[in-house]
């Protein structure tokens, strides 16, 4: 028997240890930003400039008109576990600062080249400290402090390496100031880079905290943002709700602004940013009934609770918070956005506006529309969010009538949603007595089977009605076919997609006019850096500004998409994965986010030749017989089955 070789235990240097620390908190340039700006802002600074040189990684330099530190503290500062803001254990359970752990500055310090220069009212000058050598000099600057910190990661060669390109870095940078200015309208925010101007979002002023937070929301986060969410609050009184100790306020998104990825969820608790996975359960609970899928609602909500009652001292980066009664604060949240998004539903018109529902897609279909992507794309927000619910509504109604029969229960009496639930799950459940309909013999092969072309053999059949703005019923041979619209053309699209993309790129087809829009910093990053990656996708999309891109091309086949809903979705995907080698690693990601925009929606009007037209398409279409998400997308009830349910011949 070998017995391994005992090596003795001894205390880390002090510098190891502080670098063990910044494995946890400095991930790269903008977990610094965040921690300088956090530190700013308990120094009660009301203007903050960041300069960043190369994204970040070369300098990082935080500005502030905080009070400033004394100089017997200076050195204290950067030591380990040195803070001025909590003294004791009752302190650490009541906290109100950003941070409270004194252990950020000795972190960074311990991987980059960091000096602090900081100056109080009581002083006539600054005083500047190298923090490698120590050395304490006068130093101009008016009252507040400077962070300068250069070469990160310069002696973890192993850390750096991970760093991405200069304008990945500088997004994130730009995102982690972003995430502090949504929080605190009352700042000035700058941000520079390499010398140039590139974030500029103005203190808001004396007027109400409501109207700043508002107009601070709109240059964060844009007009369109704000167009497509709901302000929390009685009559929109943008107040908030009070529910036990818990204050909510902010907006949150209609349905149809949902997007592929949370990437538009700014959660707040005590004016610190989380990403917590009981408050991102709660929206979507509050959401479960008007969202599709997987998508994710957009949103910027604000708590505020008694501190006592939450504790952020669960996670290294403080991202994740644990609330002392989490029931009550799941129930408050999901009954605010519940509320806040029932109350906008009575308000909207009682009536759509039929033109709106009935538009033909005939062209979309036959690749003729260019021009309606602009029309679609400014389609108002409050009429499609009527219709996502009136859909919602109605199409519920038959389940409901179902769940109705199963259970026994009397048709009239509403069901409570929980109730709706138990039942669902209880009647989806495959029982021995209704085994699940067979799944319908593969179209394409079938198609290969039956060499005919009189419509009687077309195995989908002609099309007779469309049921719902979501069926087309089509009778063929055996009986009555029933086609989910939208799962069919998703197919369709994502296997010619699948194929153009595997024969080379995607076709493309240049918009008539290139559709611009206002971009976040990382999206500006992601398509720059991904160039070629979208030209395969069939997306020509270009850099305006720092703040702007146009879609110039877009994928021919998704002629009925909204060219901006594509793009950011894409952009969405390309940057969550972050690889070089996205096409082959996530194309059918990519491609089924794709074919889900660019797929006819519920409540396309289509008359019988379109219909048939998809029928007929379906039948060429490998693996048609679902979509890709595994539903079907075809049913058939044969002739035989119509005439047992209606006891015919017995
Ligand atoms: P923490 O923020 O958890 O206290 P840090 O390491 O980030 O720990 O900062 C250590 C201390 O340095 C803080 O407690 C604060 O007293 C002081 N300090 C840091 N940055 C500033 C600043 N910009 N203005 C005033 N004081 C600061
Ligand atoms: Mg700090």
């Amino acid at each position: 028997m070998t017995i391994a070789q005992r090596s003795p235990i001894q205390e880390l240097p002090d510098e190891l240890i502080s670098q063990i620390a910044a494995g946890e908190v400095v991930e790269r340039p903008a977990s610094i930003v965040r921690e300088l700006v956090d530190n700013a802002l308990d120094a009660g600074a009301t203007q903050i400039t960041v300069r960043l040189t190369a994204g970040g990684v070369r300098q990082i330099v935080v500005e502030d008109d905080g009070a400033g530190i004394v100089p017997a503290e200076l050195p204290l500062a950067l030591r380990r576990h040195a803070t001025s803001k909590i003294h004791s254990l009752s302190d650490l359970e009541n906290v109100n600062t950003m941070g409270f752990r004194g252990e950020a500055l000795a972190a960074i310090a311990s991987v980059s080249t960091m000096s602090i220069t900081s100056r109080t009212f009581e002083q006539d000058h600054a005083l500047k400290l190298d923090a490698r050598s120590g050395e304490l000099g006068a130093a101009p600057r008016a009252i507040g402090t400077t962070l300068d910190v250069q070469e990160v990661f310069f002696n973890t060669p192993a850390r750096r390496k991970f760093l991405k390109s200069e304008t990945t870095e500088l997004a994130h940078c730009i995102e982690a100031v972003r995430r502090h200015a949504l929080a605190r309208p009352d700042v000035g925010f700058t941000i520079w880079h390499n010398g140039k101007l590139v974030q500029q979002w103005r203190a808001g002023g004396g007027e109400l905290l409501g109207s700043a937070l508002s107009q601070r929301v709109r240059d964060v986060l844009g007009a369109d943002f704000i167009a497509s969410t709901r302000v929390i609050g009685e009559d929109n009184d943008p107040m908030g709700h009070q529910i036990g100790p818990i204050h909510i306020s902010g907006y949150i998104g209609l349905p149809d602004a949902a997007r592929t990825r949370a990437d538009m969820q700014f959660c707040y608790v005590n004016g610190r940013y989380v990403r917590d996975k009981l408050i991102s359960h709660a929206a979507r609970a509050a959401y479960a009934d008007v969202l599709h899928g997987h998508k994710q609602p957009i949103f910027a909500l604000y708590m505020n609770i008694d501190p006592a009652l939450v504790d952020v001292n669960v996670h290294p980066t403080k991202i994740e918070v644990r609330f002392r009664d989490s029931g009550s604060v799941h129930q408050a949240i999901v009954k605010t956005l519940q509320s806040t998004l029932s109350q906008h539903r009575y308000d909207a018109p009682a009536q759509l506006n039929a033109s709106d529902l009935q538009k033909p897609v005939s062209d979309d279909f036959n690749g003729k529309n260019t021009s309606s992507h602009t029309a679609q794309a400014q389609s108002k927000p409050s009429s499609s969010w009527q219709r996502s619910l009136d859909s919602h509504s109605s199409s519920h109604a038959p389940v409901q009538r179902q769940w109705a029969k199963q259970s026994g229960l009397q048709l009239g009496n509403p069901l409570k949603v929980e109730e709706m639930r138990a039942l669902w799950s209880a009647s989806t459940r495959p029982t021995q007595a209704e085994p699940a309909a067979p799944s319908p013999q593969p179209l394409a092969k079938q198609v290969d089977d039956t060499h005919t072309t009189t419509d009687q053999h077309w195995p989908l059949g002609k099309a007779l009605a469309q049921l719902s703005g979501i069926y087309i019923l089509a009778e063929n041979e055996d009986g009555l076919v029933i086609v989910d619209m939208h799962a069919a053309h998703e197919r369709i699209v994502y296997e010619k997609l699948k194929k153009q993309l595997s024969n080379h790129a995607i076709a493309a087809q240049p918009l008539l006019i290139p559709a611009t829009f206002n971009a976040t910093p990382l999206e500006v990053a992601t398509a720059e850096a991904n160039q070629e990656t979208l030209q395969t996708l069939g997306l020509e999309i270009s850099v305006l500004s720092e703040k702007a891109l146009a879609i110039r091309s877009m994928p021919s086949e998704l002629r009925v998409a909204d060219p901006l809903e594509i793009a950011r979705s894409v952009l969405a995907e390309l940057a969550h994965s972050d690889a070089t080698h996205v096409i082959e690693q996530q194309r059918n990601e990519v491609l089924s986010t794709m074919a889900c925009h660019g797929s006819v929606r519920a409540n396309r009007k289509l008359t019988l030749e379109e219909m048939n037209a998809l029928l007929r398409q379906m039948e060429q279409t490998d693996r048609s017989d679902q979509c890709n998400h595994g539903r079907p997308t075809w049913r058939k009830i044969s002739m035989s089955e119509l005439d047992k349910l209606f006891m015919r011949g017995q």
